[in-house]
């Protein structure tokens, strides 16, 4: 992974594979791990359609919660990067397309 350091961004982290962008110069290992997530599952989706995926569940979410941050906590790619990111060795253990079982878990944050 490649982390470039954007100060003007406005969340915290954003995977862009291949690279990371943080908005602090020293983010934290929860939040590279995280990030580290979402690469793994854009490897898996590929790129576009995890982003066009990631676009049309939110698009669905945020007409199911009327609420754009739970509608986003809701998103399944976040769903499962939320659960995980404070375990540094999940992505050593994940299944291969491990978000899908959080498409029907409600964890609400
Ligand atoms: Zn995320």
């Amino acid at each position: 992974m490649f982390i470039i350091h954007v100060a003007s961004l406005g969340p915290d982290g954003m995977a862009l594979f291949p690279f990371i962008l943080v908005r602090h110069r020293h983010p934290g290992p929860t939040l590279l791990n995280h990030e580290c997530i979402h690469l793994r599952q854009q490897l898996e989706l590929g790129i576009l359609p995890f982003y066009l995926w990631y676009v049309i569940e939110y698009l669905i979410r945020r007409i199911q919660y009327r609420d754009h941050y739970t509608a986003y906590r809701h998103i399944c790619f976040e769903r499962e990067a939320f659960a995980n990111d404070r375990d540094l060795n999940y992505l050593n253990t994940r299944r291969y397309w491990a978000f899908r079982r959080y498409l029907t878990q409600d964890t609400r944050p």
